[in-house]
């Protein structure tokens, strides 16, 4: 049984208690965050957060990031907090930056995914720091079944896991729509391991240059650094194709593909930032923030529609961009068309 809490209109202390209490009880809560909609659990109960990894059937070895409210909440789950997340923790939590850390002996296994290091972060909406303050550290990965898109509304919690977790909390659309930035910290450089919600520019005002881990590029690699990175992600049903290039080429280009898709008798869908003919439209919004915002529900939504391909426009990578084309390239499976 699942039970769906109503919060749109803001944070609710009764109904966070209920919520809290699942947490502290190792069941299951999704629950709103700034990035996306997390599947949290009490993330010092290995119990309760091995039933993260059923229930989205993620491999054991790809990592959850544990979610706090408090600065201090950071030397409980972290053996050694560097000079550099303290920066960093100072100026953007709560916020969408995830720093990666040597952890202590309290934190499991199951939830570093077996790794001597714990990923972090302050989130920055008031349900999540709410439920987190009336409970416990939380573990949360993204709501989705593993390989799906990202959560950014309650419904899409709700189709991957209604009857399968205690509790849904819905709180609206999410504002950023990408996940958390994820820095590496625990090694001698700092290491970007995933671009997200804030913009590496901004990591780089604060700390200098920023070492781009090679999995981030979509070369394929086997490490232990980055568990996360060798698997399939962000895809929808149909298969997702990105055009990248100059705009007036792509513009051509994408033209053409739907007609070449079409004439061979699939659906196609677009989804970009200006309009097109085609069987189905998602327009992704003009600005940076309403791409990101826009990205995972797009292709959610035209994959309900019953479209066989998806054809997606390329953004420039630069600010929320480069977490824009990450997550297209890995939906497309690097499916890549250059105009
Ligand atoms: P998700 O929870 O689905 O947003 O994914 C969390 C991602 O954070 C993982 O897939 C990893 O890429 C990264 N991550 C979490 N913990 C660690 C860690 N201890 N070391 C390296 N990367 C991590
Ligand atoms: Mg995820």
């Amino acid at each position: 049984m699942t039970v769906v809490i109503n919060m749109r209109d803001g944070v609710d202390k009764e109904k966070i208690r209920i919520a809290a209490r699942f947490i502290l009880d190792g069941k299951l809560v999704a629950f709103p965050t700034e990035t996306v909609y997390g599947l949290g659990a009490d993330a010092l109960n290995e119990k309760a957060v091995k039933r993260i990894f059923e229930a989205k059937g993620r491999p054991p070895d790809n990592p959850l990031i544990v979610h706090i409210s408090d600065f201090d909440d950071l030397r409980k789950l972290a053996s050694d907090v560097p000079r550099e997340a303290r920066l960093l923790a100072e100026r953007f939590w709560p916020g969408p930056l995830t720093v990666v850390l040597p952890k202590r002996e309290e934190v499991p296994y199951a939830t570093t995914g077996g790794l001597d290091t714990v990923a972090v972060r302050m989130p920055a909406h008031p349900i999540a720091l709410a439920l987190i303050k009336a409970s416990t550290p939380i573990a949360a990965p993204s709501a989705n079944i593993s390989g799906k898109p990202s959560p950014t509304l309650a419904e899409h919690v709700i189709d991957d896991f209604y009857g399968r977790i205690e509790c849904i909390i819905d709180g609206g659309e999410t504002k950023i729509g990408v996940e958390s930035t994820v820095i590496d910290l625990s090694s001698e450089r700092p290491t970007l391991l995933r671009p997200g919600g804030l913009p590496l520019e901004e990591v780089e005002k604060v700390i200098g240059e920023v070492e781009i881990h090679p999995a981030v590029r979509g070369k394929l690699v086997d490490v232990a650094r980055s568990p996360g990175m060798k698997y399939k992600h962000y895809s929808p049903n149909a298969q997702v194709i990105v055009v990248e290039g100059r705009r007036e080429n792509v513009r051509k280009k994408i033209a053409e593909l739907v007609e070449e898709y079409r004439a061979k008798g699939f659906r196609v869908g677009v989804m970009a930032t200006e309009e097109y003919a085609a069987d189905e439209f998602f327009h992704l919004g003009k600005t940076e923030e309403e791409v990101a915002r826009n990205l995972f529900r797009a292709l959610r939504e035209l994959d309900k529609k019953g479209v066989d391909v998806i054809i997606a426009e390329g953004v420039e990578e630069k600010g929320l961009g480069f977490a824009v084309m990450n997550r297209l390239r890995k939906a497309a499976g690097y499916r890549i068309v250059w105009a």
